[in-house]
């Protein structure tokens, strides 16, 4: 069977091109760069890269890009998408490439030949849980939460904006179409990194070891890489899959964390203050019930967190 994934060159995307080729995929693989050897150089060397992966060259904001990419695939995973906080214009550096470059993908879905059984996109825990309700010990969020786009650009919260708005066109795109579309909504991803750039997520940790004085109030949900790959793929494959996944081990209070990290490496340089003096933000749980139906068994947040230490030493991320 041949599939193609978009962005395949980014964190998530990398694991779920190993792990497609690991189960006998052939694999259309949309990068923006292709000669850049730091977006494709890691992909190469995957084992069957040399007989069942091709690169393409695709930008979310150029219409048609991905059409060569998508034709004559059975399954497209749209995983591209920007993810980083510092951003100057929001709109087109986050919402734009997110929203059109969702419909850019669809659209070219829906013109490729009608070999496409299904689009699993990779949306967010994002554009789930940010709609103003109360989150503590005592709420399970769910896959029928959705975030508020008001509340987001009230907040400025740009990067969950985009996710947010994405995931709303492309129903609204798939449904009108009739587009069989599953989607994958993990929290904050971390795990070994197969790329040599450090993405949004990873960095989190390295933050945390890189000698910051103080760790910031929040609590997050966390899950791991390889189980995300696989969920994208369980999705793809097990027919009655549908709708939204959430994907969260566990979330934690950065303070706890830091329990974690101290646990693991004792002589490490970790924060001791937190940013603010505020109350802790309260955690909260995320249902694990219909991902079960995809049979992932998560990896426990500890040993995501120690594989990401460890890849982050190896590539020289920390010290
Ligand atoms: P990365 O930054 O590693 O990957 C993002 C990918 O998107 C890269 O391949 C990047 O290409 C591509 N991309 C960005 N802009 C464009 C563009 N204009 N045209 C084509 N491609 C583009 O991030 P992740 O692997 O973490 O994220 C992948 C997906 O998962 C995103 O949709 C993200 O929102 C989602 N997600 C991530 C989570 C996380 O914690 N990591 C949590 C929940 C969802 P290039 O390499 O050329 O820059």
């Amino acid at each position: 069977k041949t599939v193609c994934v978009t962005g395949a060159s980014g964190y998530i995307a990398s694991w779920l091109v190993k792990l497609l080729l690991e189960r006998g995929y052939a694999v259309k693989a949309s990068v923006r760069d292709p000669k850049d050897p730091k977006k494709t150089e890691h992909l190469l060397k995957l084992e069957g890269a040399k007989e069942r992966l091709h690169l393409f060259k695709a930008n979310l904001l150029e219409d048609g890009s991905f059409d060569a990419a998508v034709e004559g695939c059975d399954g497209v995973f749209h995983t591209a998408s920007p993810f980083y906080h510092n951003v100057t214009d929001p709109q087109a550096e986050l919402i734009d490439p997110a929203v059109k470059g969702t419909l850019n993908v669809l659209g070219s879905c829906s013109k490729a030949s009608s070999s496409i059984k299904r689009v699993v996109v990779t949306s967010s825990m994002a554009a789930v849980a940010y709609n103003g309700r109360p989150r503590n010990p005592d709420v399970v969020v769910d896959e029928t939460w959705f975030s508020d786009p008001d509340l987001c650009k009230e907040s400025k919260a740009w990067y969950v904006l985009s996710k947010t708005l994405a995931e709303e066109a492309a129903w609204k795109f798939t449904k009108e179409k009739a587009i069989d579309m599953v989607t994958i909504n993990p929290a904050m991803v971390i795990g070994p990194l197969l790329q040599p750039t450090l993405n949004t997520s990873a960095e989190a940790i390295a933050n945390l070891l890189n000698g910051s004085q103080t760790y910031s109030n929040a609590s997050f949900g966390w899950v791991n890489v390889k189980d995300v790959a696989n969920a994208h793929i369980q999705a793809f494959e097990i027919p009655s899959a549908n709708g939204r996944y959430c994907l969260v081990e566990r979330v934690v209070h950065y303070s706890e964390m830091l329990e974690i990290l101290r646990k693991l490496y004792p002589s490490s340089h970790l924060p001791q203050k937190c940013a603010d003096g505020k109350p802790f933000v309260p955690i909260y749980h995320v249902s694990k019930e219909k991902v079960k139906s995809l049979g992932i068994d998560y990896i426990p947040l500890e040993q995501s967190i120690k594989e990401t230490v460890e890849s982050l030493k190896e590539k020289n991320f920390i010290g």
